[in-house]
Order: structure tokens, then C-alpha cells, then sequence
């Protein structure tokens, strides 16, 4: 057998090697009713199944699992997703077939977006499709897949990832799929590799019975020939022996070769990400996302909700800083209710602070309960999307007058620094201008607007390049305000958490990172070799 090479896009890193598992999906079949009522009723039954199942799951996981399963609860609550459904059952049509039909046109519609975000989000109409059918026929709802084993799909819903157990390795090879799914960030998240847009999967005899695959590079190779497997695995036992290496000294501080001190710090997206952490992982926490308090399925939340989770991440941190930026609803992150729908190009229009500012009832409350938390321990609060110094100035008398209101009642609080970030090509060549406490590089929107290359959209990602020279300029730039004027300069994009861009970064002066927890070990290990 002929082994077959295929390159894709690199989506999660890592190297695997194991059997492959092909997936189809599949559906068990059902006898209709012949009657349109009660295939409507049989039709409803099981969405409202497959609502209390997902639920029931919710319950049991955290973080951004939860957070996915619960953005497909919401689609299924929405009834606008069935009615074409029922309109076809009307016409005598059995509920399985009506539901496919009317899904299917859903699917090709993200499938067809300009936008690789939501084109991205087509596997989980696949998903939800699939699961309502599943209790339609009575089948399993998700396939089972053994834990060790390669899967290969045109693409693979949240719900099969979530079934796998992928702590036995396995890696995922992908026809289609995009780096921005949510089943790429649950398998960065989880260290599955995965390589996705390989294009078609086609054998000319037998299917393949095993892969390599190398989410690194973007490679995957079906039936390989012993010699490449013999190859393959004698990097994977380098690469699992340095790693070790890497976790072993994780807990210990980072250094570069000259002895130069370089903090990492944390990025989370809620206070589960912290669960089973040490703190001595890190040097303090260097982002956290809120969005997360105000997806659909939460509503706005309160201000006794946002404290609590604001405090309990402070604890966990013991005294060492924490940054908590604001809300940075818009752009890719669409809150309903909130940011504005239907603008021309949401990454250029009402987001970060400029929303906050324009909302300033939501902006208050937040600034209110990060006060009150600030009592916990060392925050910082930092301000996304800024471009120009009176947004900051505007904040800052927002934070006063509402660090004052609380003083004035007798309640426990502190007033944070405000820091802002520096992910505007106009803030970074300007950071000098502007009276922040901090700065923090967003390298994931410094890139986009500088390169005019949008994050999600896959045909310009070799433009969407943080090593370009004209955004380590404007880094340089940044890092070279902060220390004229003698405040902290951290870099929390993804950028941080890319080793082939670790020695570029810290030749801009850059002496602090923030990355994602499983990305600290990697990282630390990168930054012991700079410069040896
Ligand atoms: C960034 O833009 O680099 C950043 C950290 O913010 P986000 O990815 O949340 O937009
Ligand atoms: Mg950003």
C-alpha cells in the first residue's frame, strides 16, 4: 500500500499516530406516521429531547465545553430553526426527512458566509441536526469513538469530540473543518492534535487502517510506510520527553539564557479554567475574557454575579495581579441584546470600549462590581479596542465616579489601575499619548488591523502574520512607550503562545507573555532556549 501525504492547516499542535476511525453520520432509520400532527408532535418531542439532554451535559462539563453546548441549546430554544420544518411536514412530508431538508438549507447557508466565523459554525447546525435526528429514530446520539484512535471526517461535530476520551492521544484529520471551529479551540484546549482542510479524503481501494499526524506542521499521512512510521515515532518520543521536561519545570519562574526574567501569565475565559491549576504556574493572570458572563444563554448579569466571580478568581491568585478586562462585546463576539446587528463590518464599528461607552449602564455595573472585588487581592481592570486617549480619559471618570459611589455607601472597595490594550495600530504608534496604567498587547487584533488580514477568514491567513515586520514595529513601539514612561508592557494574543514567534517577541523588549494554561509549559521551555 502506497502511503498518502496530505497538508492541511495545522488547527491544534502535537504529534499522533494510531488507527483510524472514519466518520460518516449516520442515522437510524424510522418508520413515519403518515399522519402530519403527529409527526409534528414526534418532531417537537424530540427537539425538546434533545434540549433536556444537552442540559443534562452542560451540567456535567465547564468552561468552553459548556459554554459551546450551551450556544446549541440556545439555537435549539430558538423556534425560527424548525419552522420551516413543520411548514414541510404540513405538506405530508415525515418529521426526519422535513428536519434535514429545513436544516440542510441552514447548514449551506453557513457553510456559504464570507466569514470563516460563521462558516465555522455550520458543524454545530451538523450537530444539533444529527442529534434531534438521533432521538427522532431512537439511535445513539453521538458516534462512539475509541480513545487512541485518528479521526478522519469532512468535519466532526462538538458532540463526538466531547464523547471521545482523548487522554488515551488520537488526533483529529479533517477534510474540511477551520481553526476557528469550536471543536479546534476544545481540542487546543484538551491537547488533541488536529489538522483540518486537507480536502477531500478520497482512497482508491481500501479505506486507511492507520495515520500519522502532525498538527504542528498541518500533515497528515494515511497507510504510512514503516520507515515514516519508525521516523514519526522517534520525534514523538523527543517530543514527549521534552515536554515532560517542559511540565516538570513549569511550576518554576521563566528565564531566558542571559538570566533575563520573563513573567507568564495567564489567560482564561472563565474561573473554571482555573480549577485544578497551581498557581505557581504562573506569574499572575494576565487576561481574563468576560465575555463569557454575557452569552445569550446567561442574560446581562448582575453586579452581585460579576463580583463573586471576579473575587473568586482573585483568590485563587493570591495577591498575585490579576487583569480583568472589560466587556469586548462586538466584532466576533456578538452579544444579542447588546452589540449592535446588521453592521457593514462589525471589526471596524461599535466594540470594546467603544460599546462600553455608548452603553455606559452595563459599563458602570461591571466597573462597580470590579471595585468591590478589588478588595480580594492585586487587579488591574485593562480597556479593549482602544484608539484614542479620550476614551481612556472617559473611563477613568467613569471608574472615579463610581469607586466614589460605593466609598459613599459604606461598601468594601477598592479602585483598580486601568491599563488599556494596545491591539489598534493607532494606539501602539500613539501609546506614549495616553495616561494608562498598563499596556497589553492584543496581538490577535493588532494583526488583523494592521495587516488588513480579518483573524477568521482562511484565504488571507499567511497576510494574518504577527511576525510580519510591520507588527513587531508596532510592538517595539509599544514596549518602548511603556518603558519612557515607566509602566508594564504585556502581550496576552495568541501570538504569545506560538514558540516559532517567542524569540522575535522578546527582541522587541517584551519581558511579559500571557497565554492560555495548557500553552505555560511549552512556552517556558521555548523561553529557556532564546538567546543559548
Ligand atoms: C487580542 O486581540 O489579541 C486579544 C487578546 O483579544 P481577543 O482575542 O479577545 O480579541
Ligand atoms: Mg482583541
Amino acid at each position: 500500500m502506497v502511503e498518502i501525504q496530505l497538508t492541511g492547516r495545522a488547527a491544534s499542535p502535537g504529534l499522533a499516530f494510531g488507527p483510524v476511525t472514519m466518520l460518516t453520520m449516520t442515522v437510524a432509520g424510522r418508520t413515519t406516521s403518515g399522519d402530519p400532527a403527529q409527526e409534528a408532535a414526534a418532531l417537537r418531542a424530540a427537539i425538546e429531547g434533545a434540549r433536556a439532554e444537552l442540559a443534562e451535559q452542560i451540567k456535567t462539563i465547564q468552561g468552553d465545553a459548556a459554554d459551546i453546548l450551551e450556544f446549541q441549546a440556545a439555537m435549539l430554544e430558538d423556534d425560527a430553526l424548525a419552522d420551516a420544518a413543520y411548514e414541510v411536514i404540513s405538506t405530508g412530508i415525515a418529521a426526519d426527512h422535513a428536519w434535514r431538508q429545513a436544516l440542510d438549507v441552514e447548514i449551506a447557508g453557513y457553510r456559504a458566509a464570507e466569514d470563516e466565523y460563521f462558516r465555522a459554525r455550520a458543524v454545530d447546525i451538523v450537530d444539533i441536526r444529527e442529534r434531534v435526528l438521533a432521538h427522532l429514530g431512537g439511535a445513539d446520539t453521538v458516534a462512539r469513538i475509541a480513545g487512541g484512535s485518528i479521526v478522519a471526517a469532512d468535519d466532526i461535530t462538538p458532540s463526538t469530540f466531547l464523547a471521545t476520551d482523548w487522554s488515551q492521544g488520537g488526533a483529529i484529520a479533517l477534510a474540511g473543518g477551520s481553526p476557528s471551529s469550536h471543536v479546534a479551540m476544545l481540542a487546543r484546549a484538551r491537547g488533541a492534535p488536529m489538522v483540518v482542510g486537507l480536502g477531500p479524503l478520497s482512497w482508491n481501494g481500501q479505506p486507511p487502517t492507520l495515520a500519522l499526524v502532525d498538527g504542528d506542521t498541518g500533515k497528515v499521512i494515511f497507510d504510512p510506510e514503516p520507515e515514516t512510521i519508525r521516523r514519526f515515532e522517534q520525534r514523538m518520543v523527543a517530543a514527549r520527553s521534552e515536554l515532560a521536561v517542559a511540565e516538570a519545570t513549569s511550576l518554576a519562574p521563566a528565564f531566558i539564557a542571559n538570566g533575563r526574567r520573563i513573567a507568564v501569565l495567564l489567560n482564561i475565559a472563565a474561573p473554571e479554567d482555573l480549577a485544578s491549576l497551581n498557581p505557581a504556574i504562573c506569574d499572575g493572570i494576565g487576561l481574563v475574557r468576560t465575555e463569557f458572563l454575557f452569552e445569550a444563554a446567561h442574560g446581562l448579569p448582575d453586579e452581585e454575579t460579576q463580583y463573586r466571580v471576579y473575587r473568586d478568581i482573585l483568590v485563587w491568585a493570591q495577591d498575585k495581579p490579576v487583569t480583568i478586562r472589560t466587556l469586548d462585546a462586538g466584532g466576533d463576539k456578538q452579544i444579542p441584546g447588546l452589540t449592535v446587528d446588521g453592521e457593514s463590518n462589525p471589526f471596524l464599528g461599535l466594540r470594546g470600549i467603544r460599546l462600553s461607552l455608548a452603553r455606559p449602564e452595563v459599563f458602570r455595573m461591571q466597573l462597580r462590581a470590579l471595585c468591590r472585588a478589588a478588595v480580594h487581592g492585586t487587579l488591574k481592570v485593562m480597556l479593549p479596542m482602544v484608539a484614542v486617549p479620550s476614551e481612556l480619559d472617559r473611563a477613568n471618570e467613569i471608574l472615579d465616579a463610581e469607586f466614589s459611589a460605593l466609598q459613599a455607601k459604606g461598601v468594601a472597595c477598592a479602585r483598580p489601575p486601568l491599563g488599556i490594550m494596545v491591539e489598534v495600530p493607532a494606539a501602539a504608534l500613539c501609546a506614549r499619548d495616553f495616561g494608562a496604567a498598563f499596556y497589553s498587547i492584543g496581538s490577535n487584533d493588532l494583526t488583523q488591523y494592521t495587516m488588513a488580514a480579518a483573524r477568521d477568514i482562511g484565504a488571507v491567513a499567511d497576510l494574518n502574520d504577527t511576525s510580519n515586520p510591520a507588527v513587531l514595529a508596532l510592538i517595539a513601539a509599544t514596549v518602548e512607550a511603556g518603558l519612557k514612561r515607566g509602566v508594564e508592557v504585556s502581550l496576552c494574543g495568541d501570538a504569545a503562545a506560538d514558540t516559532h514567534l517567542t524569540t522575535a517577541l522578546l527582541a522587541t523588549g517584551l519581558t511579559t507573555l500571557s497565554v492560555s494554561p495548557i500553552a505555560v509549559a511549552r512556552l517556558k521551555a521555548a523561553i529557556a532556549k532564546v538567546g543559548s
